[in-house]
């Protein structure tokens, strides 16, 4: 009885975007996949608490969607209709299912660095945007993670820039 009247009084208490993110991201359907893994369950539960709760409403409000697809780690789109897709393909499965997925979140995060930067409705050039997306990543306290996902990549031109971006976040005492 008490308690009943207890869950009244907290429904009528506004809750807050924290209260109701993870319910509402498990509901959607793309999102079923994820449900299905208790370890990428986790990793996604480990990601969202790295992020602030004025990200969290944006991710929600940018309509962000995590599909699984079948390629490599991963890409975002966003779609015209105001809905962002972030694909996570299977090594990035892999990664999250793994018992310290850090270095799938920190390419997750990196996405979501360009959703949130608005990257794909800015004329921006592409090192720019990727630095800036990494920048996102080191926010949320996955820089040495994603430094080893870089070296772990095929060597180019782009790579190389964005571990030398990297290491001047990561390594300021180095700069001068
Ligand atoms: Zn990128």
């Amino acid at each position: 009885m008490f308690n009943k009247i207890f869950n009244k009084n907290k429904a009528i208490k506004k809750l807050s975007i924290r209260d109701t993110f993870w319910d509402d991201f498990l509901l959607l359907p793309h999102h079923e996949w994820i449900k299905e893994n208790k370890y990428i369950i986790h990793s996604f539960q480990k990601l969202f608490a790295l992020i602030s709760d004025g990200q969290l409403e944006k991710i929600r409000h940018e309509k962000i969607y995590f599909l699984k697809a079948n390629a490599l780690y991963s890409c975002s789109i966003s779609l015209q209709d105001k809905c962002n897709i972030i694909m996570v393909f299977p090594d990035l499965q892999r990664m999250l299912q793994a018992l310290v997925p850090d270095k799938g979140l920190a390419i997750l995060a990196h996405e979501l660095g360009h959703i949130l930067n608005q990257h794909y409705a800015r004329s921006i050039e592409t090192l720019k945007s990727q630095i800036e997306a990494d920048r996102y990543v080191i926010d949320l306290g996955l820089g040495l993670e994603l430094q080893e996902v870089l070296l772990d990549y095929p060597d180019s031109a782009e790579c190389r820039n964005r571990l030398y971006a990297l290491g001047q976040y990561l390594y300021p005492e180095n700069n001068n």
